[in-house]
C-alpha cells in the first residue's frame, strides 16, 4: 500500500535495491560512440534513464525520433520543452545505419511529442521502420508513441505500411495524478489510441508503462491495470519513478522489490501477457526478452 495521505515529497537516500554500478565497458563505449557519429538522440540519455548503463553494455538503445525537444511539460519527464524543429528528412537512414552498426536484431522507437505535426510524427516513424527494414528485413520494432492527440485514426493510418510492430503508448501514471504529472495529456485518450490500435490492426501487440512511487495507492494501481486490460492491452511494464532533473516532481515512495513480484502476479492474474514489473522496469527495458506473445 502506497501510504503517503498529504502526498507530501519525501527526500530518502537511494534504498539498496536502487543503487547501480556507472557505466563502463567497451560495448557501452561503442553504443555511445555510434550514436554520436549519427548525431542521434535517445530517451536513455534525454530522460536520464538509470538503465543506460546496463542497456548500453548490451548493446541496446531506444532512439529519440523528431528531436529532443517536446511539446508538452510533463512533470516526471527531463526532455526539454520548447518548439521543436521540422522532422529531419536524413533521420530514418541514421537510424538504419545505426542499426547496422549495432547489429540490432530489435529496436524500440520513440519520440517526444510532436503536437505541431498535422500527424503527431507517425510519419517519421514509418519512415524509419521502412528505410531499417529495407535493409534489415529481419529487423524486429517496437515503437513508443505519443497519444496522437487530435489525430489518432489518421497516425494509426500513416503507420499502417510499416507493420508490424510492437505498438506501445505509456499511460505513465494512474489517471488521478495526471494534473499533477501529465498535465498535457488525457488518460481516457491514452486508453482510447491503445484500443484504437488494437480495432485497427487486428493481432497487433500493445504495451503500456506504469510508474509507481508518484504517491498513488494501490487501489489506484488495481483501477488502472483493469482499464489497460478493459482496453485488451497485452503487456505491461511497471517501474519505480526516479526524479530525472532537478525540476522534476519528488519520489513520494520508493516501492520495494516484494511489492513489484506482487504487482507482477496481479498484472499477469489479470491476463497481460508479457510483464515486467520491477524498480528499474521502463518501457524500453528489455523489450526483446521473451518476444513471442
Ligand atoms: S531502459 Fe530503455 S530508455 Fe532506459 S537505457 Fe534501456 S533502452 Fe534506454
Amino acid at each position: 500500500m502506497t501510504d503517503n495521505p498529504t502526498n507530501k515529497p519525501t527526500r530518502r537516500r537511494l534504498p539498496p535495491w536502487l543503487r547501480r554500478p556507472l557505466p563502463a565497458g567497451a560495448t557501452y563505449h561503442c553504443t555511445e560512440q555510434t550514436l554520436a557519429d549519427l548525431a542521434l538522440q535517445t530517451i536513455c540519455t534525454n530522460a536520464n534513464c538509470p538503465n543506460r548503463g546496463q542497456c548500453w553494455a548490451r548493446g541496446t538503445a531506444t532512439v529519440l525520433i523528431l528531436g529532443n525537444i517536446c511539446t508538452r511539460n510533463c512533470k516526471f519527464c527531463s526532455v526539454g520543452t520548447g518548439r521543436p524543429l521540422p522532422p529531419d528528412p536524413s533521420e530514418p537512414a541514421r537510424v538504419a545505419e545505426m542499426a547496422r552498426r549495432m547489429d540490432l536484431k530489435y529496436l524500440v522507437i520513440t519520440s517526444v511529442n510532436r503536437d505541431d505535426l498535422p500527424d503527431g510524427g507517425a510519419a517519421q516513424f514509418r519512415d524509419c521502420i521502412i528505410e531499417i527494414r529495407r535493409r534489415r528485413p529481419d529487423m524486429k520494432f517496437e515503437i513508443l508513441t505519443p497519444d496522437f492527440r487530435r489525430c489518432q485514426a489518421q497516425a494509426l493510418e500513416i503507420l499502417r505500411p510499416a507493420l508490424p510492430f510492437v505498438f506501445a503508448h505509456n499511460v505513465e501514471v494512474v489517471p488521478e495524478l495526471y494534473a499533477r504529472a501529465r498535465a498535457g495529456g488525457d488518460y481516457r485518450e491514452s486508453l482510447d489510441l491503445l484500443r484504437l490500435a488494437k480495432d485497427t490492426y487486428g493481432d497487433i501487440i500493445t504495451k503500456s508503462s506504469i510508474m509507481l512511487g508518484l504517491g498513488e495507492t494501490d487501489e489506484q494501481i488495481e483501477r488502472a491495470l483493469a482499464d489497460l486490460r478493459a482496453v485488451r492491452c497485452d503487456r505491461i511494464t511497471i517501474g519505480q519513478y526516479l526524479k530525472p532533473s532537478k525540476d522534476s516532481l519528488d519520489v513520494v515512495e520508493y516501492v520495494t522489490p516484494a511489492k513489484f513480484d506482487q504487482w507482477k502476479n496481479r498484472a499477469l492474474g489479470l491476463g497481460f501477457s508479457w510483464v515486467c514489473a520491477e524498480p528499474f522496469a521502463r518501457s524500453s527495458y528489455f523489450a526483446e526478452r521473451d518476444n513471442a506473445r
